[in-house]
């Protein structure tokens, strides 16, 4: 049953904002990020034990066409940062504002980083890479991210208040789609190398992304956590070196507590695979 809640919630979202917002869009795009998810969950439970994993990076790469060739096709507006910071300038509530608020800001106050574990579609590219992650990245380089979010921010802000970039007569309707391709190509751009650099699918996730900065706020108070069962830690170290975030799970876990880390994704790795099933 727990396999089905994501489909159950999206069902929620997506009647809750096609009576407040009208968009036919909202019938197609929750029900299938919900079924995407299911189904990830579900595949988890089926697959055999070395390939778990695959169940959620099949979720992750099934909803990616959702953000990267139907919102761009049937909706046209940038969902990236620098599009939101133009949209809140000139006061334009907008879908791409709906997706913020929901991917990013409001929903990780339920389910933290769940979006970067199963929804985002720069990952869905990255989780396929075929690098093998070698060790830990070092919390200093990870602290970069604060560069990217103030340029994702300052840029909009300097194109308007300083070279008069009209927002509603040249960006609504006419840029939003290049800027939003521009965004992402520069998150592949550097996310690819920095994943083969660092060794590391998850390195642009942990030291580049400036929306990662943004989720942790929320995430750090969300209501589903990684938590212990009522099994006992051996502490043989298994979910720490799985973990694609670094995340000290074995210091929480060994300790009774739930996982707190903000970096946490929610990929069920280490719950997979902890050998007593103190997860
Ligand atoms: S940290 Fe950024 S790139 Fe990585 S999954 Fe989250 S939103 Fe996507
Ligand atoms: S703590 Fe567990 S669920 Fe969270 S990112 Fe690490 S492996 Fe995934
Ligand atoms: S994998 Fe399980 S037993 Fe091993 S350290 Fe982590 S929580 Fe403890």
């Amino acid at each position: 049953m727990a396999t089905f809640i994501p489909f159950f919630i999206a069902l929620l979202v997506t009647s809750i904002l096609y009576k407040t917002v009208g968009w036919w869009g909202f019938l197609v795009i929750f029900p299938w990020i919900g079924a995407s998810i299911s189904l990830g969950r579900h595949l988890q439970g089926k697959l055999p034990k070395g390939q778990k994993d695959m169940g959620r990076r099949i979720s992750i790469l099934l909803i990616s066409p959702v953000f990267l060739l139907f919102l761009p096709i049937f909706n046209k507006e940038n969902l990236q940062l620098e599009g939101i910071v133009f949209l809140l300038l000139v006061g334009y509530f907008s879908k791409g504002v709906i997706h913020y608020a929901i991917a990013k800001v409001f929903g990780p106050l339920i389910w933290g980083r769940g979006f970067c574990g199963w929804a985002c579609w720069t990952a869905a590219v990255l989780d396929w890479l075929p690098v093998k992650k070698e060790g830990r990245i070092p919390d200093s380089i990870k602290n970069f991210r604060i560069v990217p979010l103030v340029i994702s921010i300052m840029l909009p802000l300097m194109l308007v208040f300083v070279f008069s970039y009209d927002v509603r007569r040249d960006y609504l309707y006419k840029q939003e789609m290049l800027w939003m391709i521009a965004g992402n190509a520069v998150y592949y751009v550097l996310g690819i190398p920095l994943a083969f650099w660092l060794k590391d699918r998850r390195a642009f996730c942990k030291v580049a992304c400036p929306v990662s900065l943004i989720m942790k706020i929320p995430a750090s108070v969300s209501l589903a956590r990684v938590k212990p069962t009522k099994n006992k830690c051996v502490q043989c170290g298994q979910c720490n070196k799985n973990c694609p975030m670094d995340v000290d799970v074995m210091g929480y876990i060994s300790q009774g507590e739930k996982v707190r880390d903000t970096e946490c994704i929610l990929c069920l790795e280490c719950s997979r695979v902890c050998p007593v099933k103190a997860i």
